[in-house]
């Protein structure tokens, strides 16, 4: 990632094109190396990066400790904005590589996989009793990770091209 200045700079000189380009990374954070696994506490998740950096992601108070997300620019960054992808696919790839990996790892890696998607779950789990509460309120609960799950679900019935 850019540099705190940078980012804000870049951000600032053309809003539409940084928010495009700071989302298409959020989709890529899997097949560009990075992974998750579940941190300290409900809606934790630690991000390694390729670069060997790890950040905490606190997917139910929106915060992450990377240098993007202290910045000024008003977006979620990559880590927040791609969790849900990144543990999706970290969950697809986890299961093909205990099914058709090499057998010795095999137990290891669906160790992995019932940690994660079980961490995951309960975050969900939480996100929706936060939301239902809202609802119940009139109001709206803000949270990133049941927008996005919103979103994909109007794409996946195709109603967005
Ligand atoms: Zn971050």
């Amino acid at each position: 990632m850019d540099t705190l200045s940078n980012s804000l700079w870049a951000y600032m000189k053309d809003p539409e094109a940084f928010k495009r380009k700071l989302e298409r990374r959020a989709e890529e954070l899997f097949v560009t190396g990075y992974e998750v696994n579940p941190g300290n506490g409900l809606g934790m998740f630690l991000v390694a990066t390729p670069t060997g950096q790890t950040y905490t992601v606190d997917a139910l108070n929106e915060t992450c400790t990377c240098p993007f997300q202290k910045s000024e620019v008003p977006l979620p960054c990559k880590h927040l904005q791609g969790l849900e992808n990144l543990v999706v696919q970290m969950l697809d790839d986890l299961q093909a590589k205990a099914q058709l990996g090499y057998p010795g790892k095999a137990a290891g890696r669906m160790q992995q996989y019932h940690a994660l998607e079980t961490h995951w779950r309960e975050t969900i789990g939480e996100v929706m009793q936060r939301q239902a509460e809202a609802d119940a309120e009139g109001r709206d609960a803000q949270l990133l990770l049941h927008s996005d799950r919103d979103d994909r679900e109007v794409r996946e019935a195709g109603y967005v091209a």
